[in-house]
């Protein structure tokens, strides 16, 4: 199969008026950071920050008008209304509130974050959003990790497409939790490489073009790490809490530091830590092996002053499950390490029934 050239793109694009007195889009200077992959295709406009809602419908052409050239498996615009500044660090400390995204058929919404990739963020994601719902909420899986989307695989909803009306797109559901993923546009072994500007864009447009319904707990899958689009993100969409998940090697414990901080740094009550791969439990025997000096997580919790949500042990199960499409919370409900999610899940649920009345206070890292 033969995919677009940038030119092709381009030229594609100068039939997309841009609403704005005659000139198209490619004339406007509105097309940016133009990615390219294996047939995947995404770009943002960069328009005039006035003008930004009003021009969903060009955007929406944009994408058609590319969908539609030959060779082409997907197609992402984003709107994007700022100018990419040199150092392009997101600086407004504190948080306003006021910038954060309307989700009003949500009532919270809480991110599960890593300091790093490879912790088990998004099986934990996966396992503690299944648990609330066996709890009887309504949930809703919202996968930013667009790095490496896992969710339609961990879920059992690989190959599949979301519905859209040409207005609003419904979220795909299975497990009794409602999923959107990036991962359902493109091939998870096969990711679009993202620029910084495009992150967000894409992913508020995610978030906000989704049909969400009357949700009582979405569970954000966070991009791994605590740079500029995590923080970002974590300004922009109205968190009740944040999660840490770390491993107990004290260098994960190190980022994980990070990763609180960074919430905190926007003023996100952080709901605790998770502590994965915690422990060995032999499957023959039933011995208990501490293979990582274990509690690192539990302590650094209590250190920085954060409650410790609880340990999920390290079992090949727990990786086969989540391969497989079905969290081990609902493959193996008696095993203790389902229980040990969906006491987690409990712990979670009670803090956002109690407001999470208890605040977080600051911290400095130094540096
Ligand atoms: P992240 O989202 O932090 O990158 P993943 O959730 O994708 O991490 O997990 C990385 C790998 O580790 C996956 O193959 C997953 O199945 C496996 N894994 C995660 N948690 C456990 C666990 N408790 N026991 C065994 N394997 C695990």
């Amino acid at each position: 199969m033969t995919s677009a050239t940038k030119e092709q793109i381009l030229y594609a694009l100068k039939s997309v008026d841009s609403g704005t007195g005659g000139l198209d889009v490619t004339a406007r200077g509105w097309v940016q950071d133009v990615v390219i992959k294996d047939g995947h295709v995404a770009f943002a406009l960069e328009v005039p920050p006035d003008l930004g809602p009003k021009l969903e419908p060009v955007r929406a052409q944009a994408e058609k008008a590319v969908y539609d050239l030959p060779g082409i498996i997907s197609a992402t615009v984003v709107l994007t209304a700022e100018k990419k500044s040199a150092g392009g660090t997101p600086k407004n400390k504190g948080g306003s509130k006021r910038d954060r995204l309307a989700l009003p058929s949500i009532k919270s919404v809480i991110a599960i974050a890593s300091g790093k990739g490879g912790v088990g963020k998004s099986t934990t994601s996966a396992n503690i959003a299944v648990s609330l719902a066996k709890l009887g909420k309504k949930v809703a899986l919202f996968d930013a990790d667009i790095f490496g989307p896992s969710m339609p695989r961990m879920l059992g909803l690989a190959g599949q497409k979301p519905h859209s009306d040409g207005t609003k797109v419904y979220p795909l559901e299975n497990h009794g939790v409602k999923v959107m993923s990036m991962g359902f546009m493109v091939a998870e072994d096969n990711p679009v490489i993202w620029r910084g500007p495009m992150v967000m864009g894409a992913l508020e447009q995610m978030l906000k073009d989704v049909e969400w319904g009357d949700i009582d707990v979405m569970v954000v899958d966070m991009p791994p790490g605590t740079g500029d689009t995590q923080l970002t993100m974590s300004q922009r969409v109205p968190l009740a809490g944040a999660v840490i998940v770390s491993t107990p090697q004290d260098i994960a414990l190190l980022d994980a530091r990070k990763g609180l901080n960074m919430f905190r740094q926007v003023e996100v009550p952080i709901l605790g830590m998770i502590e994965n791969m915690s422990h060995y439990i032999c499957p023959s025997c039933g011995h208990r092996d501490d293979i990582f000096s274990t509690g690192g997580a539990e302590k650094t919790a209590h250190e920085l002053e954060t409650d410790f949500l609880g340990g999920i042990p390290l079992d090949l199960k727990i990786r086969e499950t989540s391969d497989s499409g079905t969290p081990i919370v609902l493959a193996d409900p008696e095993s203790p390490h389902a229980k040990a999610y969906i006491d987690i899940a409990k712990k979670i649920a009670a803090k956002l029934d109690d407001g999470i009345a208890k605040t977080a206070p600051k911290i400095s890292m130094g540096g």
